[in-house]
C-alpha cells in the first residue's frame, strides 16, 4: 500500500488519572505551610549550611540536616518576568519568578514574585520580598500555596480578602 493510499481510523476517547504522589522527606515544609504558614529550611549538622528549599542531606559534606524555620522575608538573588505560563497563573501575568534567599538562609529558592505595577525596577537583585499566604482552607500544601510581594507593597497584598500574611 502506497502512502497516499493510507487512511488512520482515529476514535476519540478520554483518560481519567486520579493518584497521588508523595513529598518524600521534604514532607515537613508542605505540611507547615499548608497548615501554619511556616517556611522551614534545613540546616547541616555538620557544616551549619542552611538549605531552602530544604535538603535532607547537605549537598557539599554529605551529613544529615535538621529542620530550621526561616523567617518570611528575604532578597532577590536573580529575577525574571514571566509572560507565557500554565493555567494556574494565566491572570497573573505579567508576573515575576526569582530565586530568593530568605534572612538566615544560605540559598535561594525560585518562587513567584507579584506586584501590584510590575516594572524592572521592583525585581532587581538586592530587593526585599516578603511571603503572603493563601488563606486557611485555600492552601493545599503546595508552592502555589505562597508567593512574595515587594517589602512596601506587603501590607497592600495581606488586607486582599484572599491573601493573608504569616505572623
Ligand atoms: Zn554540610
Amino acid at each position: 500500500m502506497s502512502e497516499k493510499d493510507f487512511q488512520a481510523h482515529e476514535i476519540r476517547d478520554q483518560i481519567h488519572i486520579d493518584y497521588k504522589y508523595t513529598l518524600g522527606g521534604q514532607s515537613k515544609f508542605f505540611i507547615d505551610l499548608k497548615n501554619d504558614k511556616k517556611l522551614q529550611g534545613t540546616r547541616c549538622k555538620k557544616c551549619g549550611k542552611v538549605w531552602m528549599p530544604p535538603r535532607i542531606a547537605c549537598s557539599e559534606c554529605f551529613e544529615d540536616t535538621e529542620w530550621i524555620e526561616l523567617p518570611h522575608t528575604g532578597e532577590i538573588m536573580v529575577s525574571t518576568i514571566v509572560w507565557y505560563t500554565t493555567s494556574d497563573f494565566i491572570q497573573k501575568v505579567p508576573y515575576a519568578v526569582a530565586f530568593i534567599k530568605l534572612d538566615n538562609a544560605d540559598t535561594g529558592m525560585l518562587q513567584g514574585v507579584f506586584s501590584e505595577n510590575l516594572v524592572p525596577s521592583k525585581i532587581r537583585k538586592g530587593q526585599k520580598v516578603k511571603a503572603v499566604f493563601k488563606k486557611e482552607g485555600e492552601r493545599k500544601g503546595k508552592m502555589t500555596d505562597f508567593f512574595f510581594v515587594p517589602e512596601n507593597e506587603y501590607e497592600n497584598w495581606i488586607s486582599k480578602p484572599e491573601y493573608e500574611g504569616g505572623e
